[in-house]
Protein backbone atom coordinates (compact mmCIF):
# COMPACT_ATOMS: atom_id res chain seq x y z
CA UNK A 1 0.00 0.00 0.00
CA UNK A 2 1.19 3.92 -1.07
CA UNK A 3 2.26 5.54 1.92
CA UNK A 4 0.12 8.73 2.46
CA UNK A 5 2.11 11.65 1.57
CA UNK A 6 1.39 14.51 3.76
CA UNK A 7 4.08 17.03 2.79
CA UNK A 8 5.34 19.70 4.95
CA UNK A 9 1.90 20.09 6.32
CA UNK A 10 1.76 18.70 10.14
CA UNK A 11 -0.45 15.77 11.08
CA UNK A 12 -2.96 16.56 13.60
CA UNK A 13 -3.03 14.49 16.19
CA UNK A 14 -5.97 13.82 19.34
CA UNK A 15 -4.93 15.43 22.51
CA UNK A 16 -3.66 12.86 25.34
CA UNK A 17 -6.49 11.49 26.78
CA UNK A 18 -4.54 10.81 30.38
CA UNK A 19 -1.21 11.69 31.73
CA UNK A 20 -0.97 9.03 33.88
CA UNK A 21 -1.42 5.11 33.51
CA UNK A 22 -2.01 2.75 36.60
CA UNK A 23 -2.18 -0.96 36.22
CA UNK A 24 -4.81 -2.86 38.88
CA UNK A 25 -7.37 -5.63 38.78
CA UNK A 26 -11.15 -5.01 38.27
CA UNK A 27 -13.14 -6.28 40.79
CA UNK A 28 -16.48 -5.48 39.05
CA UNK A 29 -16.89 -9.12 39.49
CA UNK A 30 -14.73 -11.83 40.82
CA UNK A 31 -12.59 -12.33 37.91
CA UNK A 32 -9.61 -9.92 38.83
CA UNK A 33 -8.95 -9.01 34.91
CA UNK A 34 -6.17 -7.26 34.58
CA UNK A 35 -6.84 -3.23 33.64
CA UNK A 36 -5.00 -0.13 33.52
CA UNK A 37 -6.78 2.73 34.66
CA UNK A 38 -5.95 5.97 32.75
CA UNK A 39 -6.06 9.19 34.62
CA UNK A 40 -6.02 12.51 34.01
CA UNK A 41 -5.50 15.61 36.65
CA UNK A 42 -5.51 12.67 39.27
CA UNK A 43 -9.25 11.76 37.76
CA UNK A 44 -10.48 8.61 36.30
CA UNK A 45 -10.70 8.70 32.01
CA UNK A 46 -11.12 5.39 31.38
CA UNK A 47 -10.37 2.03 31.83
CA UNK A 48 -8.93 -0.24 29.46
CA UNK A 49 -7.74 -4.24 29.88
CA UNK A 50 -4.23 -5.13 30.06
CA UNK A 51 -2.99 -7.35 27.11
CA UNK A 52 -0.42 -8.52 29.59
CA UNK A 53 -2.75 -9.93 31.92
CA UNK A 54 -2.56 -13.39 32.24
CA UNK A 55 -6.40 -13.61 33.28
CA UNK A 56 -8.01 -11.67 30.53
CA UNK A 57 -5.13 -10.88 28.29
CA UNK A 58 -6.61 -7.52 27.31
CA UNK A 59 -10.29 -8.52 27.27
CA UNK A 60 -12.66 -6.17 29.08
CA UNK A 61 -16.21 -6.35 29.64
CA UNK A 62 -18.86 -3.65 29.73
CA UNK A 63 -19.18 -3.82 33.53
CA UNK A 64 -15.62 -3.39 33.71
CA UNK A 65 -15.74 -0.68 31.73
CA UNK A 66 -18.21 0.73 34.17
CA UNK A 67 -16.13 0.49 37.04
CA UNK A 68 -15.42 4.19 36.39
CA UNK A 69 -19.04 4.55 37.92
CA UNK A 70 -17.73 3.17 41.36
CA UNK A 71 -15.89 6.40 41.95
CA UNK A 72 -17.69 8.93 40.54
CA UNK A 73 -21.56 7.64 40.34
CA UNK A 74 -23.74 10.39 41.22
CA UNK A 75 -25.72 7.38 43.16
CA UNK A 76 -22.81 6.75 45.18
CA UNK A 77 -23.12 6.76 48.82
CA UNK A 78 -21.41 10.43 49.97
CA UNK A 79 -22.10 9.84 53.54
CA UNK A 80 -23.20 7.14 56.09
CA UNK A 81 -27.05 6.99 56.55
CA UNK A 82 -29.29 6.37 59.94
CA UNK A 83 -32.31 4.86 59.69
CA UNK A 84 -34.72 7.79 61.21
CA UNK A 85 -38.52 5.03 60.12
CA UNK A 86 -39.63 1.60 61.06
CA UNK A 87 -37.12 -1.23 60.04
CA UNK A 88 -38.15 -1.43 55.71
CA UNK A 89 -39.32 1.51 55.88
CA UNK A 90 -36.84 2.89 53.82
CA UNK A 91 -36.07 5.77 55.88
CA UNK A 92 -32.67 7.26 55.93
CA UNK A 93 -31.13 10.75 57.04
CA UNK A 94 -27.48 11.63 55.95
CA UNK A 95 -25.10 11.92 58.96
CA UNK A 96 -21.71 12.93 59.80
CA UNK A 97 -18.81 10.07 60.27
CA UNK A 98 -18.27 11.37 63.99
CA UNK A 99 -21.71 10.79 64.73
CA UNK A 100 -21.58 7.22 62.54
CA UNK A 101 -18.49 6.18 64.19
CA UNK A 102 -19.84 7.30 68.02
CA UNK A 103 -23.12 5.17 67.29
CA UNK A 104 -21.39 2.17 65.88
CA UNK A 105 -19.35 2.50 69.10
CA UNK A 106 -21.89 2.65 71.86
CA UNK A 107 -23.33 -0.22 70.15
CA UNK A 108 -20.64 -2.18 69.65
CA UNK A 109 -18.89 -1.48 73.23
CA UNK A 110 -21.93 -2.33 75.50
CA UNK A 111 -21.37 -6.23 73.61
CA UNK A 112 -17.59 -6.56 74.01
CA UNK A 113 -17.98 -5.55 77.16
CA UNK A 114 -20.41 -8.48 78.00
CA UNK A 115 -19.58 -11.11 75.73
CA UNK A 116 -17.52 -10.26 71.85
CA UNK A 117 -19.04 -13.49 70.91
CA UNK A 118 -22.32 -12.21 70.67
CA UNK A 119 -20.94 -10.12 67.68
CA UNK A 120 -21.84 -11.96 64.20
CA UNK A 121 -19.68 -9.93 61.86
CA UNK A 122 -20.44 -10.61 57.96
CA UNK A 123 -19.29 -8.17 55.18
CA UNK A 124 -20.24 -8.08 51.58
CA UNK A 125 -17.74 -8.68 48.36
CA UNK A 126 -15.10 -6.49 48.92
CA UNK A 127 -11.15 -6.18 48.98
CA UNK A 128 -10.53 -5.74 52.12
CA UNK A 129 -11.79 -9.27 54.08
CA UNK A 130 -8.14 -9.04 55.30
CA UNK A 131 -8.79 -5.65 57.27
CA UNK A 132 -12.39 -6.95 58.05
CA UNK A 133 -11.48 -10.32 59.30
CA UNK A 134 -8.87 -8.68 61.40
CA UNK A 135 -11.01 -6.07 63.17
CA UNK A 136 -13.20 -9.17 63.95
CA UNK A 137 -11.06 -11.39 65.62
CA UNK A 138 -9.25 -7.91 67.30
CA UNK A 139 -13.23 -7.19 68.65
CA UNK A 140 -12.93 -11.00 70.08
CA UNK A 141 -15.64 -12.64 67.87
CA UNK A 142 -15.25 -16.21 65.54
CA UNK A 143 -18.41 -15.16 64.21
CA UNK A 144 -17.34 -13.68 60.81
CA UNK A 145 -17.62 -14.14 57.30
CA UNK A 146 -18.15 -12.61 54.48
CA UNK A 147 -20.10 -13.43 50.69
CA UNK A 148 -17.56 -15.94 49.33
CA UNK A 149 -17.85 -18.50 51.84
CA UNK A 150 -21.33 -18.38 50.84
CA UNK A 151 -20.80 -17.91 47.04
CA UNK A 152 -17.55 -18.07 45.30
CA UNK A 153 -14.45 -19.75 47.46
CA UNK A 154 -17.24 -23.12 47.74
CA UNK A 155 -17.17 -23.04 44.02
CA UNK A 156 -13.09 -22.98 44.12
CA UNK A 157 -12.96 -25.56 46.46
CA UNK A 158 -14.82 -27.75 44.07
CA UNK A 159 -12.94 -26.95 41.53
CA UNK A 160 -9.14 -27.20 43.07
CA UNK A 161 -10.49 -30.90 43.87
CA UNK A 162 -12.17 -31.54 41.09
CA UNK A 163 -10.31 -30.02 37.65
CA UNK A 164 -7.12 -29.18 39.45
CA UNK A 165 -7.97 -25.41 39.50
CA UNK A 166 -10.50 -23.14 39.51
CA UNK A 167 -11.37 -19.28 38.47
CA UNK A 168 -9.99 -16.38 39.97
CA UNK A 169 -6.94 -16.06 41.78
CA UNK A 170 -7.40 -20.02 42.29
CA UNK A 171 -5.82 -20.78 38.84
CA UNK A 172 -8.14 -21.91 36.11
CA UNK A 173 -9.26 -25.29 34.28
CA UNK A 174 -7.14 -26.63 31.46
CA UNK A 175 -8.64 -25.79 28.91
CA UNK A 176 -6.09 -26.97 26.77
CA UNK A 177 -6.50 -30.63 27.77
CA UNK A 178 -10.20 -30.29 28.24
CA UNK A 179 -12.79 -32.91 26.31
CA UNK A 180 -15.56 -32.54 28.71
CA UNK A 181 -16.85 -29.54 29.76
CA UNK A 182 -19.95 -29.91 32.22
CA UNK A 183 -21.24 -26.28 33.87
CA UNK A 184 -23.79 -26.05 36.71
CA UNK A 185 -25.84 -22.73 36.71
CA UNK A 186 -23.18 -20.28 36.50
CA UNK A 187 -24.47 -17.09 37.26
CA UNK A 188 -22.99 -15.04 34.43
CA UNK A 189 -22.00 -11.66 35.92
CA UNK A 190 -19.26 -14.62 37.38
CA UNK A 191 -16.10 -15.48 35.47
CA UNK A 192 -17.47 -13.44 32.72
CA UNK A 193 -13.77 -13.00 30.26
CA UNK A 194 -11.60 -15.26 31.83
CA UNK A 195 -14.90 -18.09 30.90
CA UNK A 196 -15.47 -16.78 27.59
CA UNK A 197 -11.87 -16.92 26.30
CA UNK A 198 -11.55 -20.83 27.67
CA UNK A 199 -15.37 -21.25 25.80
CA UNK A 200 -13.95 -19.72 22.72
CA UNK A 201 -10.52 -21.91 22.74
CA UNK A 202 -12.97 -24.95 23.55
CA UNK A 203 -15.33 -23.85 20.67
CA UNK A 204 -12.47 -23.26 18.12
CA UNK A 205 -10.48 -26.21 18.59
CA UNK A 206 -13.56 -28.55 18.40
CA UNK A 207 -12.39 -31.54 20.15
CA UNK A 208 -14.18 -31.04 23.40
CA UNK A 209 -18.06 -31.23 24.59
CA UNK A 210 -19.28 -28.59 26.61
CA UNK A 211 -22.34 -29.37 28.57
CA UNK A 212 -24.33 -26.83 30.00
CA UNK A 213 -26.61 -27.43 33.23
CA UNK A 214 -28.82 -24.32 33.39
CA UNK A 215 -32.68 -23.95 33.88
CA UNK A 216 -32.32 -21.28 31.16
CA UNK A 217 -30.74 -21.52 27.64
CA UNK A 218 -29.06 -17.73 27.57
CA UNK A 219 -25.45 -17.04 28.02
CA UNK A 220 -22.68 -19.10 28.10
CA UNK A 221 -25.57 -22.29 27.63
CA UNK A 222 -26.79 -20.62 24.62
CA UNK A 223 -23.16 -21.95 22.90
CA UNK A 224 -23.46 -25.36 24.76
CA UNK A 225 -23.10 -28.58 22.95
CA UNK A 226 -25.75 -29.82 24.96
CA UNK A 227 -28.35 -27.78 27.30
CA UNK A 228 -30.13 -29.95 29.94
CA UNK A 229 -32.90 -27.57 31.10
CA UNK A 230 -32.97 -28.61 34.47
CA UNK A 231 -36.07 -27.78 36.92
CA UNK A 232 -34.41 -25.12 39.06
CA UNK A 233 -33.08 -25.96 42.71
CA UNK A 234 -32.32 -29.76 41.85
CA UNK A 235 -28.76 -29.31 40.35
CA UNK A 236 -27.72 -31.35 43.58
CA UNK A 237 -30.02 -34.11 43.14
CA UNK A 238 -28.92 -34.07 39.55
CA UNK A 239 -25.20 -34.53 40.73
CA UNK A 240 -25.85 -37.35 43.63
CA UNK A 241 -27.58 -39.26 40.40
CA UNK A 242 -24.47 -38.77 38.29
CA UNK A 243 -22.38 -40.13 41.48
CA UNK A 244 -25.00 -43.14 41.62
CA UNK A 245 -24.28 -43.95 38.31
CA UNK A 246 -20.72 -43.44 38.51
CA UNK A 247 -20.68 -45.75 41.33
CA UNK A 248 -23.11 -48.13 40.45
CA UNK A 249 -21.01 -48.43 36.83
CA UNK A 250 -17.82 -48.46 39.03
CA UNK A 251 -16.29 -45.93 36.94
CA UNK A 252 -14.56 -44.23 40.18
CA UNK A 253 -10.77 -42.82 39.95
CA UNK A 254 -10.03 -44.24 43.12
CA UNK A 255 -6.15 -43.58 43.16
CA UNK A 256 -7.61 -39.81 42.33
CA UNK A 257 -9.79 -39.69 45.50
CA UNK A 258 -6.79 -41.40 47.92
CA UNK A 259 -4.15 -39.08 46.50
CA UNK A 260 -5.57 -35.27 46.15
CA UNK A 261 -8.94 -35.13 48.49
CA UNK A 262 -9.92 -36.55 51.92
CA UNK A 263 -12.05 -38.94 50.46
CA UNK A 264 -9.88 -41.88 52.77
CA UNK A 265 -10.14 -39.44 55.78
CA UNK A 266 -11.33 -41.51 58.90
CA UNK A 267 -15.06 -40.50 60.50
CA UNK A 268 -15.79 -40.98 64.37
CA UNK A 269 -18.88 -43.58 63.91
CA UNK A 270 -20.04 -43.65 67.38
CA UNK A 271 -24.10 -42.67 67.03
CA UNK A 272 -25.01 -40.46 69.65
CA UNK A 273 -21.36 -39.38 70.85
CA UNK A 274 -20.63 -35.41 70.00
CA UNK A 275 -17.93 -36.80 68.15
CA UNK A 276 -19.87 -38.78 65.84
CA UNK A 277 -19.55 -37.58 62.27
CA UNK A 278 -16.55 -35.38 62.55
CA UNK A 279 -12.92 -36.43 61.07
CA UNK A 280 -10.77 -38.82 63.50
CA UNK A 281 -7.70 -36.82 64.26
CA UNK A 282 -4.67 -37.91 66.84
CA UNK A 283 -3.33 -36.23 69.86
CA UNK A 284 -2.20 -33.40 67.43
CA UNK A 285 -5.21 -32.83 65.27
CA UNK A 286 -3.76 -34.70 62.46
CA UNK A 287 -6.15 -36.39 60.04
CA UNK A 288 -6.65 -40.18 59.95
CA UNK A 289 -6.82 -42.59 57.48
CA UNK A 290 -6.03 -45.93 57.52
CA UNK A 291 -3.05 -47.60 55.55
CA UNK A 292 -3.79 -50.32 53.58
CA UNK A 293 -0.09 -51.96 53.97
CA UNK A 294 -0.52 -52.29 58.02
CA UNK A 295 -4.07 -51.63 58.37
CA UNK A 296 -3.12 -49.13 61.02
CA UNK A 297 -4.68 -45.46 61.62
CA UNK A 298 -2.05 -43.03 60.44
CA UNK A 299 -1.46 -39.42 59.75
CA UNK A 300 -3.21 -38.97 56.47
CA UNK A 301 -0.41 -36.50 55.10
CA UNK A 302 2.36 -39.32 55.36
CA UNK A 303 3.69 -39.69 51.45
CA UNK A 304 4.26 -43.29 52.14
CA UNK A 305 1.49 -44.83 52.86
CA UNK A 306 -1.37 -45.80 50.33
CA UNK A 307 -4.96 -45.16 51.95
CA UNK A 308 -7.63 -47.08 52.18
CA UNK A 309 -11.12 -45.68 50.64
CA UNK A 310 -13.17 -48.71 52.58
CA UNK A 311 -13.04 -50.53 55.44
CA UNK A 312 -14.23 -49.59 59.12
CA UNK A 313 -11.58 -49.35 61.72
CA UNK A 314 -11.22 -49.47 65.65
CA UNK A 315 -9.27 -46.21 66.72
CA UNK A 316 -6.71 -46.47 69.64
CA UNK A 317 -9.03 -45.47 72.17
CA UNK A 318 -11.98 -47.89 71.11
CA UNK A 319 -13.85 -45.89 68.66
CA UNK A 320 -15.57 -47.22 65.45
CA UNK A 321 -14.26 -45.22 62.29
CA UNK A 322 -14.73 -44.75 58.87
CA UNK A 323 -13.63 -43.61 55.64
CA UNK A 324 -15.49 -40.63 54.19
CA UNK A 325 -15.74 -42.19 50.89
CA UNK A 326 -17.40 -45.04 52.15
CA UNK A 327 -19.94 -43.02 53.49
CA UNK A 328 -20.38 -40.68 50.75
CA UNK A 329 -20.69 -43.97 48.38
CA UNK A 330 -23.43 -45.81 50.77
CA UNK A 331 -25.13 -42.36 50.75
CA UNK A 332 -25.24 -41.99 46.86
CA UNK A 333 -26.03 -45.49 46.24
CA UNK A 334 -29.92 -45.64 48.30
CA UNK A 335 -32.75 -45.94 45.77
CA UNK A 336 -33.74 -42.27 46.25
CA UNK A 337 -30.85 -41.22 44.00
CA UNK A 338 -31.30 -43.80 41.36
CA UNK A 339 -31.43 -41.88 37.98
CA UNK A 340 -35.21 -43.16 37.49
CA UNK A 341 -35.68 -41.63 40.92
CA UNK A 342 -33.98 -38.36 40.06
CA UNK A 343 -35.46 -37.90 36.79
CA UNK A 344 -39.01 -36.67 37.83
CA UNK A 345 -37.57 -34.02 40.43
CA UNK A 346 -35.00 -32.70 37.71
CA UNK A 347 -37.10 -32.96 34.98
CA UNK A 348 -33.86 -34.86 33.14
CA UNK A 349 -34.76 -38.48 31.72
CA UNK A 350 -32.99 -41.23 33.27
CA UNK A 351 -31.41 -42.34 30.28
CA UNK A 352 -29.76 -38.87 29.83
CA UNK A 353 -28.09 -38.66 33.20
CA UNK A 354 -26.69 -42.85 32.54
CA UNK A 355 -25.42 -41.13 29.38
CA UNK A 356 -23.84 -37.82 30.67
CA UNK A 357 -22.28 -39.68 33.40
CA UNK A 358 -20.84 -42.28 30.63
CA UNK A 359 -20.00 -39.84 28.18
CA UNK A 360 -17.62 -37.75 31.69
CA UNK A 361 -15.73 -40.67 32.20
CA UNK A 362 -15.11 -41.76 28.98
CA UNK A 363 -12.76 -39.21 27.66
CA UNK A 364 -10.15 -40.41 30.95
CA UNK A 365 -8.97 -43.94 31.66
CA UNK A 366 -10.87 -44.00 34.78
CA UNK A 367 -9.78 -47.31 37.07
CA UNK A 368 -13.05 -49.22 36.70
CA UNK A 369 -12.66 -50.50 40.32
CA UNK A 370 -15.71 -50.69 42.32
CA UNK A 371 -15.41 -50.08 46.21
CA UNK A 372 -14.11 -52.65 47.63
CA UNK A 373 -12.99 -53.37 51.45
CA UNK A 374 -9.62 -54.05 51.95
CA UNK A 375 -7.71 -57.04 50.93
CA UNK A 376 -9.58 -56.79 47.96
CA UNK A 377 -8.09 -56.76 44.61
CA UNK A 378 -8.63 -52.55 44.73
CA UNK A 379 -6.77 -53.00 47.74
CA UNK A 380 -4.13 -54.81 46.16
CA UNK A 381 -3.87 -52.42 42.99
CA UNK A 382 -2.53 -49.78 45.70
CA UNK A 383 -0.36 -52.07 47.44
CA UNK A 384 1.65 -52.32 44.34
CA UNK A 385 2.64 -48.69 44.49
CA UNK A 386 4.41 -47.01 47.12
CA UNK A 387 1.67 -44.15 46.38
CA UNK A 388 -1.21 -43.84 44.65
CA UNK A 389 -1.36 -41.74 41.76
S1 LIG B 1 -15.11 -9.99 33.75
FE1 LIG B 1 -15.58 -7.80 33.50
S2 LIG B 1 -16.35 -7.12 35.50
FE2 LIG B 1 -15.33 -9.10 35.83
S3 LIG B 1 -13.25 -8.55 36.47
FE3 LIG B 1 -13.22 -8.87 34.22
S4 LIG B 1 -13.57 -6.84 33.31
FE4 LIG B 1 -14.14 -6.72 35.49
Amino acid sequence: MKPIDFGDKPVEKNAPSADEVKYTTCYMCACRCGIKVHLKDGGIRYIEGNRNHPVNKGVLCAKGSAGIMQHYSPARLQKPLLRVGERGSGEFKEIEWDEALATAAGWLGRIRQSDPRKLAFFTGRDQSQALTGWWASQFGTPNYAAHGGFCSVNMAAAGLYTIGGSFWEFGEPDWHNTKYLLMFGVAEDHDSNPIKIGLGHLKTKGTAKFVSVNPIRTGYSAIADEWLGIRPGTDGLFVLALIHELLRAGKIDEAYLARYTNAPWLVIADEGAADHGLFARDAEGRALVVDDTTGAPVDARDPAIVPRLAGAVTLTDGRRAVPAFQLLAAHCLSPRYAPERAAAETGIDAAVIKRIAAESTSCRCCSAASIRPAGSATSRRFRGRSRPG
